[in-house]
């Protein structure tokens, strides 16, 4: 199977690209590629064609789930729950303490008594279950394990927490994610030009590494990929001592891998880099969120070499929240980028959906911009330029924030082609400009207007 793409935007340059298999056959000026009679021709109109793109933080599962979820993040509340459509689970998603308060089982119990309801926390850390989804998992007794299963006087309180491997497990099957729900994600992710993910679920059995595996996308797991960093999701208001930290390290070099760490505070991420400073960095080793980074540690990151995976929409959709609840100390410390990229951190931003927005687009909008809803900037200085926010999506699954992958002869055919040239998506980055996808030369989305 070839595919001739004419005229097409490569590296500022007007050309032809010939796609055969699974890889970029050549690249030559145009109309001197003479096409074969089964091949497709695509006319590339001058769109620019550049390497697909890859998110390097994202939770494929829980998107594919959002499809039958309430959300809670709007003006009803907690009411969406009471009027959810249907008979048997109800899954809500979004929950944020700030806007619906303080959240367990007698809550949920008030609003639906009769159905299982679990309501999952915006960061996707908690999960809270009402009396009625505790007893179909076997959490309603009392006694037995605890720990991440919060209790007051042995009485489960329906908060769970870090438990999203358990609790897929111990789900009815009608609970689970369907094939058509991640043929649905992958569709979605090619509409964007997203030719491969990083899912960073910490723990994936067998079966969900399955289903996510049947996304066209290339895909790596950090829950399962041999040599993918080892993600350590650590608690935030209960951090482990530096010795765990250290062992936890450890142990995923003994598995010959790098490591991944979740920091969304200033205390996480210090605690995090003196563990691999004793310990020893490794190439690959990443910071997940870098939420708030002190003065000065960015060039302490450097030195251990170890990468930033931001989440510049956050900015955007949470920003207004963080300008009034954030301490005062660190509201000028919040995702950083230009700042890391200029001590000499690689940096890319993610999505991190579906706690962020899926779209890439927009979220390199908002590295550029870092406006929140209500139109305050957070630290102007932290912007980057939209081809800088470009690059991190195209940058190598084991190099995030690294060198961008180019369109060249023996490269991989993971493309996607776009309606304009380079120049105009650099004004405005924006999603209804993709025009085509291709993953391993298979032409996977857009090609509405195909020639
Ligand atoms: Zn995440």
């Amino acid at each position: 199977m070839r595919t001739l793409i004419r005229d097409a935007e490569v590296a500022g340059r007007r050309v032809d690209v010939l796609l055969d298999g699974e890889r970029i056959a050549t690249l030559g000026e145009p109309s001197t590629i003479r096409p074969a009679a089964r091949d497709e021709v695509i006319d590339g109109a001058g769109g620019v064609l550049m390497p697909g793109l890859h998110d390097h933080h994202l939770h494929v599962l829980a998107i594919a789930a959002r499809s039958r979820s309430v959300d809670l993040g709007g003006d009803k509340g907690l009411a969406a729950l009471r009027d959810a459509d249907g008979t048997g689970w109800i899954r809500g998603t979004g929950y944020d303490e700030d806007a619906l308060g303080s959240l367990d089982r007698y809550v949920l119990d008030a609003w639906v008594p009769d159905r299982p309801v679990r309501v999952q926390h915006r960061s996707g850390a908690l999960w809270v279950l009402n009396s009625a989804a505790l007893r179909i998992v076997g959490l309603d007794g009392t006694g037995g394990e605890s720990g991440d299963v919060e209790r007051v006087g042995g009485e489960p309180t329906g908060r769970l927490w870090r438990y999203d491997a358990r609790l897929r497990q111990a789900l009815p099957d009608d609970n689970r994610v369907t094939p058509e729900e991640i043929a649905a994600v992958g569709r979605r992710l090619a509409s964007y030009g997203i030719t491969g993910v990083t899912d960073a679920t910490p723990e994936l059995d067998a079966a969900a590494a399955a289903l996510i595996d049947r996304l066209p996308q290339r895909v790596t797991l950090m829950g399962r990929t041999p040599g993918a960093p080892v993600k350590l999701h650590l608690r935030d208001h209960d951090l482990p001592s530096l010795d765990d930290l250290k062992q936890l390290i450890s142990a995923a070099r003994e598995r010959d891998r790098p490591v991944a760490v979740h920091c969304v505070t200033a205390e996480s991420l210090l605690l995090t880099l003196n563990a691999l400073q004793e310990v020893g960095a490794r190439p690959g080793d990443r910071i997940e969120h870098a939420s708030v980074v002190p003065p000065g540690v960015g060039e302490w990151m450097a030195r251990l070499g170890v990468r930033v995976i931001t989440q510049p929409d956050f900015l955007r959709t949470r920003g207004d929240g963080y300008l009034r609840n954030v301490d005062p100390v660190d509201r000028g410390h919040l995702y950083p980028y230009a700042g890391l990229q200029a001590a000499g951190v690689p940096v890319c931003a993610s999505s991190d959906a579906p706690y962020g927005e899926l779209d890439p687009w927009r979220v390199i909008k908002s590295a550029s911009t870092r406006e929140t809803i209500e139109g305050d900037v957070v630290t102007a200085a932290e912007r980057v330029t939209v081809g800088r926010a470009l690059d991190g999506y195209l940058s190598p699954v084991d190099r995030p924030g690294g060198a961008a992958r180019t369109v060249r002869g023996g490269a991989p055919a993971d493309l996607v082609l776009l309606h304009v040239p380079l120049a105009e998506v650099l004004v405005d980055p924006r999603c209804d400009l993709v025009r085509a996808t291709w993953i391993e030369g298979r032409l996977v989305g857009g090609m509405a207007g195909r020639s």
